[in-house]
C-alpha cells in the first residue's frame, strides 16, 4: 500500500491524517527531508504559508519536495498549502512553483470574514455537483495555467484545481464530511504506487 505523508510542520495537519486513516490509508507525518523519503504522496495542510516556508528551509525539504512533485508524487494542498506550491503569490512571497496558478493571499478578508459556501463541482468529482467549502482567510486563485483543470468553483472563480497529480483546494475539505477530495487524492496515490 502507498504510504501517505502529511506535512506536519505547522497548521491543520492532524485532521487530514485522521481522515486518510479512516479511509484506510497508511499515514506518516513528515517534518524533515528524511521523512519525505519515506512517503509516496503528501498532504500540505492549511495554516500560515510564511511560517511553513520558514520551517521547511533548514532541512532542505522544499528543494526535495519540488523534485519529488516534478517526478510525479501526488500532492494534496489546501489553503495555505496552495499558497506554498503556487507559481506566483500576491503580495509577492517565495513559493515552490509546483502548481501553475497565481494566488492572492487573504483575498477574502480577515479571519472574522471567513465563510462556509457551496462549491460547484465538475463531473470529475462525481455526484452531487456541490460540496460545502469552509474558507478560512483563503487565498484566491486569480490565474490558472493551461495544464490546470478546474474541478470546483465559487462564484465563477476556481477553488479546487488539479494539475496532473497535484490537487489544490483553497478551502478546507478536512473540516467537512464530504470525503471526495481525499478519496481522489488516495486514488491517485494508489494508481501511482500500484
Ligand atoms: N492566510 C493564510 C496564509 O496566507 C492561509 C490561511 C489558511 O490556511 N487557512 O498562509
Amino acid at each position: 500500500m502507498a504510504v501517505c505523508g502529511v506535512l506536519a510542520l505547522q497548521g491543520g495537519w492532524d485532521a487530514h491524517g485522521k481522515i486518510l486513516r479512516e479511509l484506510g490509508a497508511e499515514v506518516r507525518t513528515v517534518r524533515t527531508a528524511t521523512d519525505l523519503e519515506e512517503v509516496d504522496s503528501l498532504v500540505i495542510p492549511g495554516g500560515e504559508s510564511t511560517a511553513m516556508l520558514r520551517l521547511m528551509e533548514p532541512g532542505r525539504m522544499s528543494a526535495r519536495l519540488t523534485e519529488r512533485a516534478a517526478a510525479g508524487m501526488p500532492v494534496l494542498a489546501t489553503c495555505a498549502g496552495v499558497i506554498l506550491i503556487a507559481e506566483h503569490v500576491d503580495p509577492e512571497q517565495e513559493s515552490l512553483g509546483m502548481l501553475a496558478v497565481a494566488v492572492e493571499r487573504n483575498a477574502y478578508g480577515r479571519q472574522v470574514h471567513s465563510t462556509i459556501a457551496e462549491v460547484g463541482l465538475t463531473p470529475e468529482m462525481g455526484a452531487p455537483a456541490r460540496m460545502e467549502g469552509v474558507f478560512i482567510r483563503a487565498p484566491r486563485i486569480t490565474r490558472v495555467g493551461p495544464r490546470v483543470a478546474i474541478m470546483g468553483h465559487l462564484r465563477e472563480e476556481p477553488v479546487l484545481v488539479r494539475q496532473k497529480r497535484i490537487i489544490g483546494a483553497t478551502f478546507h475539505p478536512e473540516l467537512t464530511n464530504d470525503r471526495r477530495v481525499h478519496e481522489l487524492f488516495l486514488k491517485m496515490a494508489e494508481e501511482r504506487h500500484g
